[in-house]
C-alpha cells in the first residue's frame, strides 16, 4: 500500500464538462450537478477518495481531476 499523498483537492472544469452526471451519481458526497448541468465539487477536499477517484476515471472528457494540493501535480485519473 503506498503511502496517501496528502492533502489533495477536487477539480471541476466546468468549461470542458459535458454533464453526463455519471461523476455525481458515483461520488454523491463529494459532487452534484447544478441547473445548467454540469458538475460541481460539493467541498474542496475529498470526502471518499476512492470513489472519487473512480468518478474522476469515468468522466469522458477529463473535467474532474483530483489534485495534490501541495504541488498541484494530478492524481486522478492516472495515465
Ligand atoms: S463525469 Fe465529467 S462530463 Fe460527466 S458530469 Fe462529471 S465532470 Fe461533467
Amino acid at each position: 500500500m503506498t503511502a496517501a499523498p496528502g492533502p489533495l483537492e477536487t477539480r471541476v472544469d466546468r468549461t470542458r464538462c459535458v454533464g453526463t452526471g455519471a461523476c455525481a451519481a458515483t461520488a454523491p458526497e463529494d459532487l452534484t450537478l447544478t441547473p445548467d448541468g454540469r458538475a460541481l465539487p460539493l467541498r474542496t477536499t475529498p470526502s471518499d477518495l476512492e470513489l472519487l477517484t473512480e468518478a474522476a476515471e469515468l468522466c469522458p472528457v477529463e473535467a474532474l481531476t483530483i489534485h495534490r494540493t501541495d504541488t498541484g501535480e494530478q492524481i486522478a485519473p492516472a495515465y
